[in-house]
C-alpha cells in the first residue's frame, strides 16, 4: 500500500496539533506538559485503533475534542463527593459522618492560617492538644479527663499497649468482634502486645468466670460493645456493675470499647437508644474508647475518656504520638462537641441525627417529587416508582434496627437479563456528575432518599442520564 494514502500517514504530528487553535484554549487551562502528553496519548491509541481495523475521527479537530475529553477526566479529583442513597446513613465506604457547617468553617479557618494547637496563649509556652477538646468530652461524658487519637480502631490498640503490655486481657468470648475493613479484637489485642484471654462461651458468660480469670498476670478487663451483631436466644452476660465492680476489687482497669459512642440519649429524636460513654463510667468503667465519625457525628477520631491518672500514662505512651490528631480534626470534632451544648437544636444542627430522625413520611414526600424526573430519566430502559423501603444506622450502630424510610425503585423494563441491566443502570447513576451510589435488591435499583438533602441538585443531574442509555444500547 502507497504510504500517503494510509489514514496513518494522514495523522497530523503532536506539533501540528499543539499548534491548532484549540490547542492552545486547552494549554491556557491544563498546561503546556498536560496537553502535549495528552496529544501524545491520544495519537498513540488512535494508531492502534487504526492498525486493528478501527475507523476512530483523525481531523485535527476531532482528534483535539479526544484530547480536551480525556483531560476532563483526569481533572476530576479522585476523591469526589457523592449522593448516598445506599440506606446506611453512616456508611464506611462512604466516609461515615457529614460534618455540620460550624465544623467545616471551623477547619477552614483552621487550614488557612497558623493555629495554637500546641501552644498556651497564656503562658507563650507549648501546649497539648488534647486541651482544645478535653474540657468538652468531660462534661459530655462525666469522664475525669480525655485524649484523642486518629480513630477508634487506634483508640483500642493505645489502650491496650498502654495498660495492658505482655499481661493478660480477659474478654468474653462473644465480643470477639470483627467489624469491616478487617478489625478483628484479637488481632488487634495481639499487635497491642497483650494475650487475649477468652473468657466464657459464644453464648453465656457469667461474672464468676472473669472471677477466675482475673489473676497476676491480668493488665485490664476489656468490654466490647457487640456492635455490629447481637447474641440473641440462650444468651448471659455480665452487666458492667458488676463486672466492673469485680475489677475494682481485683485492682484492675475495666475497658470498654463502645464503638459508636453517642453523646446523648438518642431516644429523645425517636431513636431507639444506644450506650453511651456517660452510661459506660457511671456503670463504673475505668477508660471508654469511641469513634469520633459513628454516631457522635464529627470527623475521623478514637476518643478515650476516663480515670486520670490512666488517660494520662496513655498520653504518656510514644505511640501517642504516632497516633496524634491534626489541626483539622481538632477544629472540626470542638465545634461539633459544641453543639453538643444545646441538646435541643441538636436535631436541625447535626446532620447524622437530623438524617436519621427525619420521618418517613417527609422522605416519601420528596420521593414523589422526584418521581416525574426519575422516570422521564430512564425512560424505555427501565420502570420507576416510589416505594417503602428501611435504612440503616450502620457502622456497626444499632445493628439490629432498621428505620423506616421510603425511596425510588428502578426496575429494568425487559423480562430478560436483568441483572446485567441492573449493573448498567447503577453504573450510570455512578457515572453521573455527582455520582449517586445506590442497591440493587429484589430485582431492582433502590434509592433511599433518607440521605438526599440537596433535592435540587439531584435532579438537575438526572437528564445526563438519558444519553446513557443510548451510548451503550
Ligand atoms: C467501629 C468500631 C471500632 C473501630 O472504630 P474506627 O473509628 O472505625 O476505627 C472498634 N470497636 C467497635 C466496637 C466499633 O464499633
Amino acid at each position: 500500500m502507497p504510504r500517503d494514502t494510509s489514514p496513518l500517514a494522514a495523522l497530523p504530528s503532536v506539533d501540528r496539533l499543539l499548534g491548532h487553535q484549540a490547542a492552545e484554549v486547552l494549554v491556557q487551562a491544563s498546561g503546556r506538559t498536560a496537553v502535549t502528553d495528552a496529544v501524545r496519548r491520544a495519537l498513540t491509541a488512535v494508531r492502534e485503533e487504526l492498525l486493528a481495523g478501527g475507523t476512530p475521527e483523525i481531523t485535527e479537530s476531532g482528534l483535539l475534542d479526544r484530547v480536551a475529553g480525556e483531560l476532563r477526566v483526569r481533572a476530576q479529583p479522585s476523591l469526589r463527593p457523592v449522593f448516598n442513597l445506599t440506606g446506611t446513613v453512616l456508611h464506611t465506604n462512604l466516609g461515615r459522618a457529614q460534618l455540620p457547617p460550624e465544623a467545616i468553617e471551623a477547619m477552614s479557618a483552621a487550614a488557612r492560617a497558623p493555629t495554637n494547637i500546641e501552644f498556651d496563649l497564656g503562658t507563650g509556652k507549648r501546649g497539648d492538644r488534647d486541651e482544645h477538646l478535653e474540657a468538652a468530652l468531660c462534661r459530655l461524658t462525666g469522664a475525669e479527663a480525655a485524649t484523642v487519637v486518629t480513630n477508634n480502631a487506634a483508640a483500642v490498640l493505645l489502650v491496650l499497649n498502654t495498660l495492658a503490655l505482655r499481661k493478660e486481657v480477659p474478654t468474653s468470648r462473644g465480643e470477639l468482634i470483627e467489624i469491616g475493613g478487617s478489625f478483628r479484637m484479637p488481632d488487634i489485642m495481639q499487635r497491642s502486645g497483650c494475650r487475649l484471654r477468652e473468657v466464657g462461651t459464644t453464648n453465656r458468660v457469667h461474672l464468676a468466670d472473669f472471677a477466675d480469670a482475673i489473676g497476676p498476670k491480668t493488665g485490664l478487663v476489656m468490654k466490647v460493645h457487640t456492635s455490629n451483631y447481637e447474641v440473641v436466644g440462650f444468651t448471659a452476660g455480665v452487666p458492667e456493675q458488676e463486672l466492673s465492680a469485680l475489677c475494682r476489687d481485683r485492682g484492675v482497669p475495666f475497658v470498654v470499647d463502645l464503638g459508636s459512642g453517642t453523646l446523648v440519649d438518642l431516644e429523645r429524636y425517636g431513636l431507639p437508644h444506644e450506650p453511651t460513654p456517660a452510661d459506660a463510667l457511671a456503670n463504673g468503667a475505668d477508660v471508654v474508647t469511641f469513634s469520633g465519625d459513628k454516631l457522635l457525628g464529627g470527623p475521623q477520631a478514637g476518643i478515650i475518656v476516663g480515670r486520670a491518672d490512666l488517660i494520662k500514662a496513655i498520653r504518656r505512651n510514644p505511640l501517642k504520638r504516632a497516633l496524634r490528631v491534626d489541626k483539622l480534626t481538632t477544629a472540626a470534632l470542638g465545634a461539633v462537641l459544641d453543639l453538643y451544648a444545646d441538646p435541643d437544636r441538636l436535631g436541625e444542627r447535626l446532620p447524622v441525627i437530623r438524617l436519621l430522625s427525619r420521618p418517613a413520611q417527609d422522605i416519601h414526600a420528596l420521593a414523589e417529587r422526584l418521581l416525574p424526573a426519575m422516570r422521564s430519566a430512564v425512560h424505555g430502559v427501565a420502570s420507576a416508582d416510589v416505594i417503602e423501603c428501611d435504612s440503616q444506622v450502620g457502622s456497626g450502630a444499632l445493628p439490629t434496627r432498621t428505620i423506616k424510610s421510603a425511596g425510588l425503585a428502578v426496575r429494568p423494563v425487559a423480562s430478560r437479563g436483568k441483572g446485567k441491566i441492573l449493573q448498567r443502570i447503577s453504573a450510570a447513576f455512578r457515572a453521573l456528575p455527582m455520582p449517586v451510589i445506590g442497591r440493587i435488591q429484589d430485582d431492582a435499583f433502590l434509592l433511599d432518599c433518607r440521605c438526599l438533602e440537596d433535592e435540587s441538585a439531584f435532579e438537575a443531574q438526572l437528564k445526563g442520564l438519558a444519553a446513557c442509555w443510548n451510548e451503550t444500547s
